[in-house]
């Protein structure tokens, strides 16, 4: 194909300079025509939107194409002229001269149909999914928000810290944990006394697990550069089968010294607000199609998060709301227990009908570096939630006193001797700080406005699969 360079087909239907020769690159979507003009929609990922190539029917009868294998699914190579589209619905389109197939697909037997398909078939197709519309626009989204939390940190002045995977403690005390371990899975080596495996003969000399958030870690470096955010893969072996919880799903938290809870709650605020301002403004091909298709009401949601304050009110006082709801729940409501999410959603989707911020949730239902309250009852936490979803962001001003810190982990029974070092950082030059954990595959459902979570990462994980 001569030295001509390929082109994106974003690039060409943004291109302003016609009738001149281009290469692009992609798979056929659709192939249609009839016995004078064939008419091919290519895609290649770079946008939404594919692009028409026309192909002469005395150049490229329907027949030859077809033994070719340009079918749906193929992928392909054309040169052609970039030219004003005749038709409606595309402003530009390529007149092919020379079309090359580098990999047909049979379409006897290609799972991807023009008729499209239910997200439960597609779930089972993951290595196919992407080629669809849909997970095409939330993959590209994806993108776009992982950029928009790096940029947001960084012009304002966070640290990107990496922490690790593999963590020795298995205190961090938000669920149950995967174990990491090279010993054999038949004759491991057991303690003297037999009583279990002996763990220091393992590939690290301890006990290891998969983390299930880089918080701790994350206040070391706060402790240092003042503020700070991780932003990677946690892994929680609860077994909860629902449309919002997986079992390897990516976090960003952030983490600042000298920060209260009104600060963290304003950080969360503006944070989130950005993201959505940041979709709208760079992910509208994507978002307009996703709003067409599955949810009408996903462009307004998305624009009534970035235009309206959140509501901030405390755990005791939404517990009173929800008392005298007239909606009956399946859970009942009691000062002490941990709110469930038809809780967090009746208060932001019915009596609010905005997102919330709770705060001040009692010390039991929380976790041990939860700063206490001077009423010795509640604990300076934060849950955000949002419609449809939930709690979105969990957060915290963290404990900063030693003795109340260390009171805290003997009431809830965490071992001191693991945290070791996350106790000196109250021992050597002690601040407040606070922070908070937002799961990026949450933000994602709110942004696509999916349904579930399943469907807004490439490769989910969730009790009993992990095919892919
Ligand atoms: P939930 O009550 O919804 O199970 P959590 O209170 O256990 O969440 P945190 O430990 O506070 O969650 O984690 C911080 C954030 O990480 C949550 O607000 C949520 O956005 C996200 N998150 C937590 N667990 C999961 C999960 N299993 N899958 C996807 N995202 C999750
Ligand atoms: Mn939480």
């Amino acid at each position: 194909m001569s030295d001509l360079r390929k082109t994106s087909v974003q690039d060409l239907l943004r291109s302003q300079d016609l009738d001149r020769e281009v290469l692009v690159k992609g798979w056929v979507r659709t192939r249609r025509g009839n016995k004078y003009v064939q008419f091919i929609a290519l895609n290649d990922g770079s946008g939404f939107h594919s692009i028409q190539v026309v192909a002469n029917a005395e150049q490229f009868p329907e027949d030859k194409l077809r033994a070719e294998g340009v079918e749906n699914g193929a992928a392909i190579a054309v040169r052609g002229k970039l030219v004003a589209s005749q038709g409606k619905g595309q402003a530009v389109e390529i007149q092919a001269d020379e079309i090359t197939v580098y990999g047909s697909a049979d379409p006897a037997v290609y799972p991807l149909q023009k008729k499209g398909h239910s997200l439960e078939f597609l779930r089972e197709i993951a290595h196919l999914r992407p080629r669809t519309n849909t997970f095409g626009a939330i993959l590209r989204i994806r993108h776009a928000m992982a950029f928009a939390v790096h940029q947001y940190f960084n012009d304002h002045g966070f640290y990107y810290v990496h922490t690790p995977i593999v963590t020795g403690s298995d205190a961090e005390g938000a669920g149950q944990m995967f174990r990491v371990t090279t010993l054999p899975d038949q004759n491991a080596p057991l303690t003297e006394d037999k009583s279990g495996v002996d763990y220091t003969q393992d590939f690290f000399g301890k006990q290891t697990n998969l983390t299930v958030s880089g918080q701790l870690e994350a206040e070391v470096a706060a402790m240092a550069l003042g503020k700070v955010y991780t932003f990677g893969p946690t892994f929680r072996a609860e077994n909860s089968n629902t449309a919002r919880h997986l079992a390897e799903f990516w976090m960003i938290e952030p983490e600042v010294a000298f920060n209260d809870l009104q600060d963290n709650m304003d950080l969360a605020e503006d944070f989130l607000k950005s993201l959505v301002r940041y979709a709208l403004a760079h992910c509208e091909d994507d978002l307009k199609f996703l709003n067409e298709q599955y949810d009408k009401e996903l462009l307004t949601r998305l624009q009534f998060v970035v235009d309206n304050d959140f509501q901030r009110l405390t755990y005791t006082e939404a517990v009173e709301i929800l008392k005298v709801a007239k909606q009956k729940f399946e859970f009942p409501v009691d000062w002490g227990t941990d709110l469930q999410s038809e809780h967090e959603r009746y208060l932001v989707e019915k009596h609010f009908k905005k997102p919330v911020i709770l705060t001040d949730y009692p010390k039991d239902i929380k976790a041990f570096y939860m700063k206490l309250n001077d009423d010795g009852q509640t604990v300076r936490a934060m849950d955000v939630l949002f419609p449809g979803i939930g709690e979105i962001i969990g957060g915290s001003q963290r404990e900063e006193d030693l003795t109340k810190l260390k009171d805290r982990m003997a009431a809830m029974h965490v071992p001191e001797h693991e945290l070791w070092w996350y106790l000196e950082l109250r021992q050597y030059g002690t601040a407040p700080h606070a922070g908070f954990g937002l799961g990026f595959e949450r933000l994602i459902l709110f942004i696509t406005g999916m349904a579930n979570i399943r469907d807004v990462i490439p490769f989910p994980r969730f009790p009993g699969s992990a095919e892919f």
